[in-house]
């Protein structure tokens, strides 16, 4: 196994791997920008290095900055957590090329997952269902365009390629606006992407947004670890995830589970993955995966028992996955709200420094977070904070156990979404179970 990590993150995640490294007796070095000095991992890893100002851009993206770091602190292995360079297919190269090993898929696996178009064609091979759409990317000529939106059935949903994070996608609803839409979302992917790559699906009008996690070898090896519900959004951005998703029937649940664990196969994946599905009409519809772990992946580790940071480092380690399917059993639920340093009415970040901060705690309570008391939320990032996660042998249980943390969560000095949760897990629809990816837009008034 490797004897020593660069984590190249920051905040809640950053904490989370290197207590994963710890208890795998592995030495840790944390990499930060300049703002970042007093971050709690930073304080507590074996080794720190600044690479460079607070701007993204010259630190945590700064990928020169990041594989010198891990030259001067012989470190073998880098781990990337969500966000920054993740899933940045030229750093995961990078890495391997300077004899280092990147904690993901190879950069080729990336590449193909990152490009849309070629990772429906991936999925659909291995059996995975897609949204109906265009089968590729959309051809240059407006008639056949036509044809397709005609064949699909209106409305339709014109998507970059090369999109991500809720952007570059535009949903098309007659055919008079359609052509127009095409060449919009071509431009508007070419600036935002450098690529001009649509493509066209069918826009489903109800579905919720249902995922789910696997865990691979890249050696022939693969399991998943059941589903999780994250519909509770806003803007593309979720807010609250659950595990496992509620009201689906074993049957199809059972089938989709089956044809993930496939796909890792047939593409060699290496590591945590996700993939993220449209759930309407009890069917489930491929959007995107996600080759990375996941914000949301404690709801899993907690209904599972399954480390999912430590299994990870294993397999990209080299070494062969130690878990078989049956060793998984799904047990209780589990709820993960994300606790963001903003207005809950305006959603306006909220920095500054944090005066005052409690955990809730008791059986099934769990907080992932950086902060302490004193410590300065800068305003330079993601404004999530902390994560509160609380699992329970039912759902009703789990729920009822958020509902209680989050009365004890107190972080003072700085605005925070504490509010909002605790209306969310109150609200009746929310408790019933089930609601669609446009419940919290619509209950906002937005
Ligand atoms: P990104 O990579 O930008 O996150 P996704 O393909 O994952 O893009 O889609 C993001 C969100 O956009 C989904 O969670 C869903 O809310 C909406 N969306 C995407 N495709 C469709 C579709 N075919 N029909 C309805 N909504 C969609």
């Amino acid at each position: 196994m490797f004897d020593k990590i660069l984590i190249a993150n920051r905040g809640e995640i950053a904490l989370r791997i290197l207590r994963a490294c710890k208890e795998m007796n592995i030495s840790t070095v944390a990499v930060h920008s300049q703002v970042d000095r007093d971050l709690k991992h930073v304080r507590l890893a074996d080794e720190a290095v600044c690479i460079g100002p607070n701007a993204s851009s010259l630190s945590y993206l700064n990928i020169p900055a990041i594989i010198s770091a891990m030259e001067i602190t012989d470190s073998v292995a880098v781990h990337p957590g969500y966000g920054f360079l993740a899933e940045n297919a030229d750093f995961a190269e990078q890495v391997q090329k300077s004899g280092f090993t990147f904690i993901g898929p190879d950069a080729d696996t990336i590449r193909l997952m990152g490009d849309k178009v070629s990772a429906i064609a991936a999925m659909k091979k291995a059996g995975v269902p897609t949204v109906p759409g265009s089968d590729g990317k959309l051809p240059e000529s407006g008639e056949r365009c036509l044809d397709i939106a005609r064949d699909i059935g209106y409305p339709v949903m014109i998507k970059a390629a090369a999109g991500g994070g809720g952007r570059g996608m535009r949903v098309v609803h007659s055919e008079a606006a359609l052509l127009n839409a095409i060449s919009i979302t071509k431009s508007e992917a070419a600036a935002a992407f450098g690529d001009s790559t649509v493509y066209m699906e069918k826009f489903l009008q109800n579905p919720r947004h249902v995922e789910i996690q696997v865990i691979s070898d890249g050696q022939g090896n693969a399991i998943h670890l059941g589903d999780r519900d994250c519909s509770l959004q806003r803007r593309h951005q979720k807010v609250i995830e659950e595990a496992p998703a509620p009201g689906i029937p074993a049957a199809v649940r059972s089938q989709v589970l089956q044809a993930c664990v496939q796909a890792c196969i047939d593409i060699g994946y290496r590591g945590a993955g996700t993939f993220e599905f449209l759930y309407e009409d009890e069917r489930f519809f491929f959007i995107e995966m996600n080759t990375r772990i996941q914000v949301e992946h404690p709801v899993t580790e907690m209904i599972t028992g399954v480390d999912l940071i430590k299994e990870q480092i294993r397999v990209c380690g080299g070494e062969k996955l130690s878990l078989q399917q049956t060793d998984i059993v799904i047990r209780g639920h589990a709820f993960e709200c994300r606790i963001n340093a903003e207005d809950p009415k305006t959603f306006f970040p909220s920095p500054g420094k944090v005066d005052n901060f409690h955990t809730p705690g008791g059986l099934g309570v769990r907080v992932d977070s950086h902060l302490y008391s004193g410590y300065t939320v800068p305003p330079d990032y993601d404004s999530m904070v902390a994560k509160v996660i609380t699992h329970g042998e039912d759902r009703a249980t789990a729920l009822a156990r958020m509902r209680t943390a989050l009365s004890e969560l107190i972080v003072g000095g700085i605005k925070t979404n504490i509010s909002l949760h605790e209306a969310l897990v109150s609200d009746q629809k929310f408790i019933e179970g089930g609601v669609n990816i446009h419940y919290l837009e619509k209950k906002l008034g937005l």
